[in-house]
């Protein structure tokens, strides 16, 4: 931010080698970080309070005279005291104190306290208030609302407010630019915002301060959304600059293509695919995100454009989050792709020796014409001949970064187009903020006849009930899926929980042939066991939450998750999606451990009320926030310093208009912009 943009924290007063490592740990470098460690809340300290006028609950400071103290020996011992003002009478109780402490609270003693009041046996108390004696004449109240801000990393309250009001009168003589134009209904620039929020005023409007709608509040939000927006129409303008090459519609080869079908494509298939055949025709990258709900089919539409490209001579590489969902598609589109004689290459992370030599000569030959793998797509020795089109399927499970990385591939030097797809579906919020460099489709609807999945939440005491249900089920010829879920991200840990739960379940139901599916597998292991599943061999698979994506049995129609209250909707909804894919009645029974929380009791119950993904992801954003939906929160991306979504979400028809004007009459305000709000972020996701 001009002068202390580049200000690291240890110059300011106090703050040591000790102190700017516990900062950093908080994500704090410079002065100006400081200034966006906003506090939670406020205390009022800026006015005495009548102890008559005191209630339940309030923070307040209150004055008055010692009557008396005792140390009181009930079922805690504990250090009381009467305090006494004109209006009336207070206790103030001590549950830790020493003897000094008691010679300070000698009757007669003014004292000056500031804590919480509560509704005690004996009427109002203040446990451990804060206090001070009041010796000669008036002493000053605080002249603004206290800031108390979020703790971490072991710093008090005293030293952050030391902190930010230092880095506040650094930003009061160094005054950066404003760079929003005028136009949106704020009255605070930047500066005026920020000091508002460290220091407001005593008559401030709190209630309005704890939403983040106080207008200084919604000031910043706006900034920093727009900056955010902007970060990505930049990337995407960059990205538009390069020439791509010229894929031109193949109608024969489509027709080809879904003959190969069962079915015939949905409109809003036809819908989407007709916008990438638009999109790929044109000399520029494509940068299209593709948004379905679970089972709307995105495969196809994937298909239908890698064949686009693959018919003008072009190669394509599709890159699944999972080796399990990679290796789907390799069968599907070896399927699909059969009578069109196209040259399938397999690039996987265990792919090594000798088979990855010739799938890289493949590769870089221009032989295989259609890649498809997992994040080893990325290395560096993967090198192709002539890639046309990148498709990276549940986007989600990617940065933003990397979603950019595979662009310098191919050594015709023209830039691929990209296709995006996602099952979660990304609220509308988020995908302005996060993906604004993308155009978007919608697949919003579904293959006609299926059936919607009931979904009930059991109590893991009727966890014998369930495993009946199973029995029930698979004896009428049905397949059932039960999904153990940990915590702990170690496939370790996660196998052996699943390899106990097989055990366990093989020896309840020893008339049914069991399977077990989890990440540790070697591939060809895995392969067999998806195999026999999909072939109806296996009644029952064991899994983890590998099987979240992309997993396609439609003879499946019950599914059972563990503990499904550690994890988020959204991978909720992608684990339920599994079943309800064939004609059956089907059903998904969350078998939770009680007792849950308020916010997990919510989150399962939309998940029971609803099977719309849309709905869902609105109501995960809601419950769990930006980083957490997004699966970013690692990197740091999606974390804003400011803004909350969804309740600044009002504020995103005025974000799109302010970053368009940006664009036309301060074009050089933009970059100032991005670096202020996410330079030191950038920094860290490594972008
Ligand atoms: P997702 O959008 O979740 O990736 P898939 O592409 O895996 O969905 O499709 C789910 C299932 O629906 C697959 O078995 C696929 O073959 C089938 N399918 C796709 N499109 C249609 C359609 N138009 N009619 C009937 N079934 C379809
Ligand atoms: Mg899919």
């Amino acid at each position: 931010m001009n002068g202390i943009a580049d200000m690291p924290v240890s110059e300011l007063r106090g703050v040591g080698p000790k102190l700017v490592g516990k900062l950093a740990d908080c994500g704090i470098f410079r002065v100006e970080d400081l200034l966006f460690h906003l506090p939670l809340r406020y205390q009022d300290r800026t006015h005495v309070t009548p102890i008559a006028a005191v209630s339940d609950g309030l923070d307040a400071v209150i004055e008055g005279e010692v009557r008396a103290a005792d140390i009181v020996f009930g079922r805690r011992r504990s250090l009381v005291a009467r305090l006494q003002d004109g209006s009336g009478t207070i206790t103030l109780r001590f549950f830790h104190f020493s003897g000094a402490q008691k010679n300070n609270l000698r009757p007669g003693t003014r004292l000056r306290c500031f804590g919480q009041v509560r509704r005690g046996s004996h009427g109002l108390e203040m446990y451990h208030p804060q206090y001070r004696a009041l010796r000669d004449g008036e002493q000053p109240l605080e002249e603004a609302l206290t800031p108390v801000y979020p703790t971490a990393a072991g710093i008090g309250q005293y030293q952050w407010r030391q902190l930010c009001s230092q880095a506040l009168r650094h930003l009061q003589r160094a005054a950066p630019a404003d760079l929003l134009l005028p136009g949106h209904p704020y009255p605070y620039d930047l500066v005026a915002a920020l000091g508002y929020l460290h220091a407001p005023p005593p008559d401030a409007d709190q209630a309005l301060l704890r939403e983040g709608q106080h207008p200084a509040q919604q000031r910043l939000a706006l900034e920093e959304l727009i900056a955010h927006h902007l970060s990505l129409r930049v990337l995407r303008s960059r990205h538009r600059a390069n020439p791509a090459p010229v894929l031109g519609a193949h109608p024969e080869a489509q027709r080809q293509l879904f003959a190969a079908l069962a079915f015939e494509p949905t409109g809003a298939q036809r819908r989407v695919m007709a916008e990438i055949t638009a999109d790929l025709a044109r000399p520029r990258p494509m940068l299209r995100l593709v948004q379905g709900d679970v089972g709307s089919g995105k495969t196809l539409v994937a298909a239908a454009a890698a064949l686009q490209a693959i018919a003008s001579g072009y190669q394509v590489a599709i890159m699944a989050p999972t080796e399990i969902l990679a290796e789907q598609h390799l069968r599907t589109f070896s399927d699909w792709f059969a009578a069109l004689r196209i040259e399938l290459a397999w690039l996987g992370g265990r792919l090594k020796g000798a088979r990855r030599q010739a799938a890289l000569e493949a590769i870089a030959s221009g032989a295989a014409a259609l890649v498809i793998g997992t994040h080893a797509l990325f290395q560096d020795d993967v090198a192709f001949a002539r890639l046309g089109l990148v498709i990276v399927d549940e986007q989600h499970r990617f940065g933003v970064h990397q979603r950019l990385s595979l662009t310098g591939k191919s050594a015709s030097g023209s830039h691929p187009h990209q296709l995006v797809m996602t099952a979660t579906p990304i609220p509308r919020t988020l995908s302005m903020v996060a993906y604004a460099d993308l155009d978007c489709s919608i697949i919003d609807e579904l293959p006609p006849g299926r059936q919607p999945v009931t979904t009930a939440l059991v109590d893991s005491s009727r966890r014998a009930e369930v495993v009946a249900r199973v029995a029930h089920a698979c004896s009428r010829g049905r397949q059932a899926y039960w999904v153990c879920t940990l915590i702990e991200e170690s496939d370790a840990l996660q196998a052996s929980a699943a390899e106990n739960t097989a055990r366990a379940l093989q020896q309840s139901l020893p008339q049914l042939a069991v399977g077990l599916l989890h990440g540790r597998q070697k591939p060809a292991e895995k392969e067999a066991v998806m195999a026999a599943f999909k072939a109806g061999e296996l009644a029952l698979l064991v899994a983890t939450t590998v099987i979240e994506v992309g997993v396609d049995v439609p003879n499946a129609s019950l599914m059972i998750i563990e503990n499904p209250e550690r994890l988020g909707l959204a991978q909720l909804h992608q684990l339920r999606g599994r079943v309800g894919r064939g004609g059956a009645a089907s059903h998904c029974l969350l078998l939770y451990q009680s007792p849950l929380t308020s916010n997990g009791r919510q989150r399962l119950q939309a998940l029971r009320s609803s099977t719309d993904g849309f709905y869902i992801a609105e109501k995960d954003l809601e419950l769990r926030g930006p980083g957490e939906v997004l699966g970013t929160r690692q990197t740091g991306l999606m974390e804003f310093r400011v803004a909350r979504l969804p309740q600044h979400e009002h504020l995103l028809d005025t974000v799109q208009m302010l970053a368009a004007e940006l664009g036309n009459r301060a074009p050089a305000n933009i970059e100032p912009l991005i670096q202020r709000w996410t330079g030191t972020r950038r920094h860290f996701a490594g972008v």
